[in-house]
């Protein structure tokens, strides 16, 4: 049963109705360029790319270079130098994200417009025994601080949303609770940028590993605030080691 205490952030399967209809599939690849192209996110390019072709949809590269410090030098080359030698070939030019910044921060304005955002100024070890579930201690603070992160709130975030392949996921609670949209050291939040330019690029598909399905629910609740449709989402499963563990070196 769904427990919402306000209509703005509850998000289901029958709000989708109202929510623009999607023109023709485009997919996309995002890779963030802290390595080469390695077998674990190979599985997401070639089942976008797979999905987009079948579909005879347009299939778009973008590089998600929001995060110098983890950035490796010469990595966005090789990655779509590997995707050009395994004849993963993308539509249009390659959009990276160090080029979308003044896109996420009219996001954030928009967003603070809604009253949905705030300064938080905890520490990493302020929170350690609170778990990963963010106890909203800063709430309300909307006047700007220095030194401090910017928070998207959220009530109760239930969010159902059709996966192709995770059929009918439906997420359990409020997730992380209340999520960091620009980080303290003044760069953009993954789940922001994303959500930006997936609306951007007027991404209708979003294949990408199952290791993003928790991060789904806060992109659609960006989406709802910011009047963006919703892509249909299929997460398909990563590649393990023996042990279980996410493939995650080349
Ligand atoms: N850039 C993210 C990553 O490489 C993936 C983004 C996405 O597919 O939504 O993990
Ligand atoms: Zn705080």
């Amino acid at each position: 049963m769904t427990q919402t205490s306000s209509p703005d952030t509850s998000v289901t399967a029958t709000t989708a109705a109202s929510t623009p209809a999607l023109s023709s599939y485009v997919g996309r690849f995002a890779p963030s360029p802290s390595g080469p192209l390695h077998m674990g996110s190979l599985v997401a390019a070639l089942g976008s790319f797979l999905d987009a072709r079948a579909n005879k949809g347009k299939w778009l590269v973008r590089i998600e270079d929001i995060d110098p410090p983890r950035e490796q030098a010469g990595a966005s080359d090789s990655i779509l130098r590997s995707l050009e030698s395994l004849g993963l070939e993308w539509d249009g030019e390659v959009l990276f994200q160090s080029t979308r910044h003044d896109a996420y921060r009219a996001a954030l304005q928009g967003l603070f417009e809604k009253d949905a955002l705030y300064y938080c100024t905890c520490s990493r070890q302020q929170l350690k025994e609170y778990g990963s579930v963010y106890p909203g201690f800063c709430r309300g603070r909307t006047t700007e601080l220095p030194n401090s992160s910017i928070r998207c709130q959220v009530e109760q975030l239930n969010i159902n949303f059709k996966d192709i392949y995770q059929d009918n996921y439906r997420h359990p609670h409020n997730n992380k609770g209340d999520f960091i949209v620009l980080r303290k050291d003044g760069l953009f939040a993954y789940q922001l940028a994303v959500t930006v330019d997936d609306y951007f690029q007027n991404i209708t598909h979003v294949i990408r590993g199952i290791d993003l399905l928790d991060s789904t629910p806060r992109q659609c609740h960006l989406q709802s605030l910011l009047n963006y449709p919703r892509p249909i989402y299929g997460h398909l499963p990563v590649l393990v080691d023996q042990k279980g563990k996410k493939l995650s070196k080349q």
